[in-house]
């Protein structure tokens, strides 16, 4: 793949990241009167200005009924919400341990599987761990699983940096402008998807206990349809998952030249209607950064 034409082409049309762009086309409206339309596609060049992202509730309010509010529509409408997004990625800790508890308590079973498989001793004859009891194992379980929660929580936020990374890099390939700090707005609202992964994780380990010999010897074996209910469970954790790849490359299309507030801007900016709504807005960056 060529980068150099793009590279080329984004030196031409702009030098700094704060750089007013049209958010449809890409040209330059710095300076630009805000009433006007961008000469280039005819867009309201009001409709670009930061100023036009209000953020979502998620972004604005604290509690959990903007969260949840704000996951919705991210699923429900998902370009709605990457044209109110700002660069000011929400805390997403909590979200992480909802799709992480689950995937921790996966892990434990299969660690726990791991351990109860038979070895064979020199002597000759085998030998396998054993929690002691169904619930020994129960217990082993959910204390692993409460101890691989944050590893699991922790692996969900290195994937979500990295795509956010990604994005970034992708966009300055292709010539176009995500901000850094927009791409983990964008890809931290995507990462609700995660939560499918946690629910197809949690639908999945009632059949993986049919493995566990303790379990089975003292309960008996797990009823068949646990295993279709696996089957299922993996079907939503790769719909999560691609979810979560199909809200980053739409923020990755929708956002490609979203202008964001200027950290360093002490004046108004000449297309700025909003002066009170663009000093707030900076006001939250540079608390942010
Ligand atoms: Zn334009």
């Amino acid at each position: 793949m060529s980068t150099m034409p793009d590279a080329a082409r984004s030196d031409r049309i702009w030098n700094d990241p704060h750089t007013l762009l049209c958010e449809a086309c890409g040209y330059v409206i710095e300076g630009l009167p805000s009433d006007g339309p961008c000469p280039e596609c005819g867009r309201p060049i009001a409709r670009s200005l930061p100023e036009n992202r209000p953020g979502t509730p998620w972004q604005n309010l604290r509690g959990w009924r903007p969260m949840l509010t704000t996951w919705w529509l991210a699923m429900r409408h998902p370009l709605c919400t990457l044209d109110m997004l700002t660069a000011n990625p929400p805390r997403y800790l909590l979200l992480r341990v909802l799709a992480g508890g689950p995937l921790g308590l996966l892990l434990a079973t299969l660690l726990l599987l791991v351990f109860e498989r038979e070895s064979p001793t020199p002597g000759g004859g085998s030998q396998s761990w054993s929690p002691g009891s169904a619930l020994g194992a129960i217990i082993m379980a959910l204390v692993l699983g409460v101890v691989l929660t944050p590893v699991a929580a922790w692996l969900l936020g290195v994937l979500t940096w990295t795509e956010a990374r990604g994005l970034v890099i992708i966009s300055a390939r292709r010539g176009t402008r995500v901000h850094s700090r927009l791409a983990h707005s964008i890809v931290r609202h995507g990462a609700v998807a995660w939560l499918f992964c946690g629910v197809g994780a949690a639908m999945a380990i009632p059949w993986l206990w049919g493995f566990e010999s303790e379990w089975r010897i003292e309960r008996g074996p797990m009823p068949a349809w646990t295993f279709a209910l696996a089957i299922v469970g993996l079907g939503v954790a790769f719909i999560g998952f691609m979810t979560f790849e199909m809200y980053a490359w739409l923020g990755l299309r929708r956002c490609k030249f979203a202008n964001i507030p200027n950290p360093n801007q002490t004046g108004l900016s000449v297309a700025s209607p909003t002066a009170q709504g663009s000093a707030r807005a900076r006001t939250t960056l540079q608390k942010e950064v």
